[in-house]
């Protein structure tokens, strides 16, 4: 109720509040299984966009794509890992925002999705907007009220 009734917080851009490209691990898209497990077993992140070579969102990884990719009858097999392309096992369904909207239409889709990836009117890559920096503004607003 007392978030829902102020404009300032909800009609806030996201600019600011941004992870910017260059600090977000990814892969690109032609990159294999293995390269993928690396970037993601040193960064410890669960998931990572994917992008193309014009830095155009791609898809999403996660380290459970890679997991089932390699999931056999009776093993893991890890030796496939070179051969799978991180094209033919993400998930395209990506949560996306516009770098121009609004915190509340943020706030909208963090509830399913622990991360959005932030795009350009030209649909590049901007960089990344976390549920714990929306939870964190969120915080600091309901507690300065
Ligand atoms: P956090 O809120 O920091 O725990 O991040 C939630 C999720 O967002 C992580 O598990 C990653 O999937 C993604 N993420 C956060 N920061 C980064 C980053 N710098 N590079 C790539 N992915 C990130």
């Amino acid at each position: 109720m007392i978030v829902s009734n102020n404009r300032d917080l909800l009609q806030m851009q996201i600019q600011d509040l941004i992870i910017s490209s260059e600090k977000v691990a990814h892969v690109q898209v032609g990159n294999n299984a293995e390269h993928a497990l690396l970037v993601l077993t040193r960064t410890g992140y669960s998931a990572i966009p994917v992008l193309d070579m014009k830095y155009r969102l791609q898809g999403l990884l996660s380290m459970k794509m890679i997991t089932e990719s390699i999931l056999g009858l009776e093993h893991i097999e890890f030796e496939r890992l070179s051969d799978i392309k991180v094209d033919d096992i993400m998930d395209e369904q990506v949560g996306v925002i516009k770098n121009t909207e609004t915190f509340q239409r943020a706030l909208d889709l963090v509830i399913n999705n622990a991360f959005l990836c932030v795009v350009d009117e030209d649909n590049t890559f901007v960089g990344i907007l976390t549920r714990r920096v929306i939870l964190k503004q969120l915080k600091k607003y309901v507690y300065s009220t």
